[in-house]
């Protein structure tokens, strides 16, 4: 590789090579095109006119099947494979045994690399490995941009215009900066090594200074203190001791080769695992391996971390395929304006990390690191998902006074902090605050809210790498309990499975998570657990009053059982002499549409009931809520949700029972503003919509809204949504 002349000579020479060493007759590569496309690009064996005209979609034929799976694949009999896709312009067919490798780099497939033989052969594991590690020195080749077709430009010249990327809202906000990408890849130039005792002892060293450069961040990390951020570092902390994965590594060094390649194998391996796992949880914890694998590529050349390299610009948007939480704090959080990332979902350690630091972050921005070129502007707007590459001086000019009126609007939301949530005709509303991290609660001063409406237990746990001990749940509750210094809390109880999963439970493989065994159905079949949870709440609060939902009921029954463990642990902890309240409040999470029609029998029980629309519009529509096809297809204010709520409220009016709602909807002022013209007079939302929604209820004739609504509900076939929009603008509603 690196001989002289072109790279397409280098790679006729490379697979020249290949085939004498391997003993095969046939060595062929395919290089990834856009569009999901392998084109052959070198072949030594196979008819050389099908270079570069050649061509298979990923998924198609044996070479699109290696892609695909990011796997190799060693075949005796390759024609009657069902995959074998035949090219007659190859002339391949004396050729009998194949066997593929993916060209991996950077957790993407870059190629493929084959070989073939006439005769039958079975190729050995040691044979696959060896052309697996061939395969990592052609993806240097491929990825230094070098490779091109004839008559192309190889460096990527033409993505400077404008560009768009759509991707997933991860943390809102809108936001500019040059771009700086985020690379961490070390080029590894020697392969094997002559003693593997020596490498084993750079690795070893390698291994204590990034341990101690991890202590290091999280010292700093605590010392700067937001709350359960220093816990994920330090869970991270933990991975990086994980022995299976050291020891992988171990061995890779002890087959020959260097330190650098044995840790880029296993991290290889990993990035082909990333390909095949759908659930989110298990993908953000392989990003948290990669991540530490680029850092102990860092350290064996000497480097402490990616972010240290050259001058930063003052405003910086940080561009990555996926980053650790970890490596996201090297950077000067001062300077840090945004980050675009290939991969990431809501649940990823960076995310959480991101939203604490109150920095706008887009995730799933396919090829973002490819079409982004470092120090061009960005403009990121975290509420929609929408990433601006070089925008033209009109976008430019639009956004900054878009980011100009938000900091104004910012600005007179904070003033407004103070003023009560009353409409203009005296009906006041109650606006709570959803939180799940310590780093929430002090939101509650900043945005004026009125409590916290929904404490997600649930993420405390997920972000722990072993299941919290009483005593440490009941500490955490007891500080949540201190932060809110005297405003009500309602805990929800844990609402894991599904989506949510747990790093120290076994894996679940249910086809249908988000009907399956979760919530409070894990609750009752595992009542230890539930009743240790409601154990450290009775403890944490220590006689002060709070209020505990239970999630996904869907029978009164389930309800009952539930309330039932509540109050043995009441009736344990006042036995026991310890303190408490006789205001706790007990209510239940209306998810689940079954219980619309129990609805009186439920509210013996319950206290209150909050609706969480999230779930009950899931369910209502049969709607994957994670599902981006069908996630704009029903309209939160559709006469079916809408009637199910208008019901629901006149019910629990009726028994005198306190609801309030604490889904999405609650968030959007034109949907607040619908809430409470259907009678509800609490809402629960993220802090970052209180100003907003408190705004509009200040500019809300309520009663006469209310009329209006009835009638035009009564009408109703299609989305209320214009017809309220319309209201809005007509009567001065800000929404
Ligand atoms: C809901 O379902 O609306 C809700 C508030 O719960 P979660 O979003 O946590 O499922
Ligand atoms: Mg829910």
């Amino acid at each position: 590789m690196a001989g002289s002349g072109t790279a397409q000579s280098r790679l006729d020479k490379i697979v020249t090579l290949i085939a004498a060493e391997m003993v095969a007759e046939v060595c062929s590569c395919y290089v990834s095109r856009p569009g999901d496309v392998l084109e052959l690009f070198a072949t030594i064996g196979l008819n050389p006119d099908a270079v570069h005209r050649t061509r298979l979609r990923v998924g198609e034929g044996l070479v699109g099947e290696v892609a695909a799976t990011a796997r190799p694949l060693a075949i005796a009999n390759a024609p009657a494979h069902p995959k074998f896709a035949y090219r007659p312009e190859t002339g391949e067919d004396p050729y009998e045994s194949w066997m593929g490798v993916p060209i991996l780099r950077g957790g993407k497939v870059r190629g493929v690399l084959i070989i073939q033989n006439q005769h039958k052969r079975n190729y050995s594991e040691d044979e696959v490995e060896t052309l697996e590690t061939i395969a990592m020195v052609v993806a240097e080749l491929i990825v230094g941009g070098e490779i091109a077709r004839p008559g192309e430009v190889a460096s990527p010249t033409a993505v400077s215009l404008p560009a768009r990327l759509h991707g997933i809202a991860l943390s809102g906000g809108l936001a500019q900066g040059l771009a700086v990408l985020h690379r961490t890849q070390i080029t590894v130039r020697q392969m094997v090594a002559d003693d593997p005792a020596v490498e084993a002892e750079r690795f070893r060293q390698a291994v204590e200074h990034m341990h101690r450069s991890l202590d290091d961040l999280v010292a700093d990390h605590r010392a700067g203190g937001i709350g359960e951020s220093g816990e994920i570092l330090e869970t991270y902390r933990m991975f990086a001791e994980d022995r299976g994965w050291l020891s992988r590594i171990h061995e890779a060094i002890d087959t020959g080769l260097s330190a650098e390649a044995a840790v880029q194998r296993v991290q290889n391996d990993m990035a082909a695992r990333m390909a095949r796992v759908t659930d989110p949880y298990l993908r953000e914890r392989l990003v948290d391996f990669d991540d530490l694998a680029n850092r102990l590529l860092l350290h064996l050349a000497g480097r402490t971390s990616a972010a240290a390299l050259g001058t930063l610009p003052d405003d910086m948007v940080l561009v990555a395929r996926a980053i650790g939480p970890a490596e996201l704090l090297d950077y000067d959080r001062r300077k840090l304006r945004g980050l675009v990332l290939e991969e990431g979902s809501a649940t990823s350690h960076v995310a959480i990390i991101a939203r604490a630091l109150d920095i706008p972050v887009v995730g799933r921005c396919v090829e973002a690191m490819r079409l982004i070129e470092p120090l061009d502007p960005i403009v990121i707007d975290g509420d929609h998902g929408n990433v601006f590459v070089r925008p033209s001086e009109d976008v430019m000019d639009t956004i900054t006074k878009a980011i100009q009126v938000q900091a104004g609007q910012r600005k007179i939301y904070a003033e407004e902090a103070r003023l009560p949530a009353v409409t203009r005709d005296g009906a006041a509303v109650s606006l709570m605050l959803n939180a799940g991290l310590l780093s929430d609660m002090p939101h509650l001063d900043a945005v004026g809210a009125d409590g916290i409406g929904l404490y997600r237990t649930e993420i405390p746990f997920m972000v722990r790498s072993e299941y919290p001990s009483v005593a440490t749940q009941t500490d955490l509750y007891s500080r949540v309990i201190d932060l809110a210094e005297g405003r009500p809390v309602v805990f929800r109880t844990l609402d894991v499975g599904g989506d949510k999963r747990l790093p120290y439970f076994a894996e679940i493989d249910e086809d249908n998570p988000a009907l399956g065994w979760r919530a409070v159905r894990i609750g009752l079949d595992r009542p230890a657990m539930l009743r240790q949870q409601l154990r450290a709440l009775i403890q944490g609060a220590a006689g002060r009053p709070f209020g505990v939902m239970f999630p996904m009921v869907s029978e009164v029954t389930e309800l009952d059982a539930a309330r039932n463990l509540f109050d043995r642990e009441v009736a344990r902890a006042a036995a026991q002499g310890a303190p408490v309240s006789g205001e706790i409040r007990v209510g239940v999470m209306l998810e689940v549409p079954s219980l619309l029609w129990q609805l009186d029998q439920v509210l013996r029980t319950a206290d209150f009931v909050a609706v969480g629309s999230n779930d009950l519009m899931q369910y209502l529509y049969a709607a994957d809520r994670t599902n981006t096809r069908v996630a704009q297809r029903y309209d939160t204010l559709s006469p079916g949700l809408i009637g199910a709520l208008a019901e629901t409220v006149a019910r629990c009016d009726a028994a005198g029972r306190r609801i309030s709602l604490c889904g999405e909807m609650a968030s959007r002022p034109i949907e607040a503003m619908t809430l409470l013209g259907l009678g509800f007079r609490t809402l629960s939302m993220p802090a970052t919509s209180i100003g907003a929604v408190r705004t509009m209820v200040r500019s809300l004739d309520l009663g006469h809204f209310s009329r209006w609504l009835s009638q035009v509900r009564a009408n109703a076939r299609g989305s209320l949504r214009p017809a309220i929009r319309a209201y809005a603008r007509d009567h001065d509603v800000a929404i």
